[in-house]
């Protein structure tokens, strides 16, 4: 069974390989507002990863308080370039921003997060097409841990867009059993002791302890956040990486694999 290290390899193989028998130039375009210590760290790593496998990247760099429609007309700029093959609208946006508005100017054949109604429509469908990057990235490491997922059930804890929503769908897909809680559920140690798949996106360090753990579980963490200045998931690791079947770390889990997802959406044909 393979590891969540040589799962990313796979997929920087599989974009090498696309760019070994391509020609044409491909641009990956960033639209960025502002200077977000945490955007431009994201952003290096995305370009380098994106330039290791043959894209050319490129970033529109907005001051953080342009206009919605100022920020739509850079989209439909990126739109109307063949060469543009992909647009990531770094997010959160600021405040002043409709969101839904940005979304829906992205072309949904450049759309690689899945940020279109189209896109999104189709994953609520069944149907082929971009799937969230994170989302996506914790699916492919559940059947790398898990293997065929038909029958398994799967607790996530995250109702967002980004996360939850449309990964519930994805696993039925796969046929898993769904279920979706949040911060109204009520006894989650006890939804966890029926699953035996946990994924979380809570975003609060360290937040699920022992008493969360048991050892025929598989937890995947897509929690970000900081604790004592060092990146930490929603997940004690140290402390429950013996009480449970597997568990993925933060860094090194999710979130390692989620710039491949997204260029390989690049590159799919919607
Ligand atoms: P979000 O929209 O704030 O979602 C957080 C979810 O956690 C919500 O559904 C919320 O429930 C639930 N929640 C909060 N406190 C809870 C509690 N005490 N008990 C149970 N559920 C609780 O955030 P998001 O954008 O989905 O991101 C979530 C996390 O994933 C963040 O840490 C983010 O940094 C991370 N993330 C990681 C990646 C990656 O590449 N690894 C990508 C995107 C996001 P309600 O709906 O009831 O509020």
């Amino acid at each position: 069974m393979k590891s969540i290290l040589e799962l990313k390899e796979t997929y920087i193989d599989e974009l090498k390989k696309y760019f070994e028998n391509s020609r044409e130039t491909e641009i990956f375009s960033i639209v960025r507002l502002g200077e977000n210590p945490g955007d431009l760290s994201y952003e290096k790593g995305l370009r380098k990863t994106a330039e290791e496998v043959g894209f050319s990247v490129e970033t529109v760099a907005l001051p953080l308080e342009s206009s919605t429609e100022r920020v739509i007309e850079e989209i439909q700029k990126l739109n109307s370039r063949k060469e543009v093959r992909g647009i990531l609208v770094f997010r959160p946006l600021p405040k002043h921003i409709e969101e839904e508005k940005i979304n829906d100017a992205i072309d949904p054949e450049k759309d690689v997060d899945c940020a279109t109604k189209e896109n999104q429509w189709k994953i609520f469908q069944g149907k082929e097409g971009i799937q969230p990057a994170t989302a996506l990235a914790a699916l492919e490491i559940a059947k790398v841990l898990e293997g065929d997922l038909t029958g398994k059930h799967v607790v996530i804890v995250n109702r967002s867009m980004v996360i939850g929503k449309p990964l519930s769908m994805m696993l039925l897909k796969e046929n898993a059993t769904v279920t979706l809680a949040h911060s109204k559920s009520k006894n989650l140690p006890g939804l966890f002791q029926e699953a035996d798949i946990v994924i979380t996106g809570v975003g609060k360090a360290k937040f699920f302890t022992e008493e969360y753990a048991h050892k025929n579980l598989t937890v995947i963490d897509c929690g970000i956040s900081f604790f004592n200045g060092k990146l930490s998931g929603d997940w004690d690791y140290e402390a429950v990486e013996k009480k449970v079947k597997k568990i993925t770390p933060v860094p090194g889990g999710v979130g390692s694999i989620t710039n491949g997802m997204i260029l390989r959406n690049a590159i799919k044909k919607s």
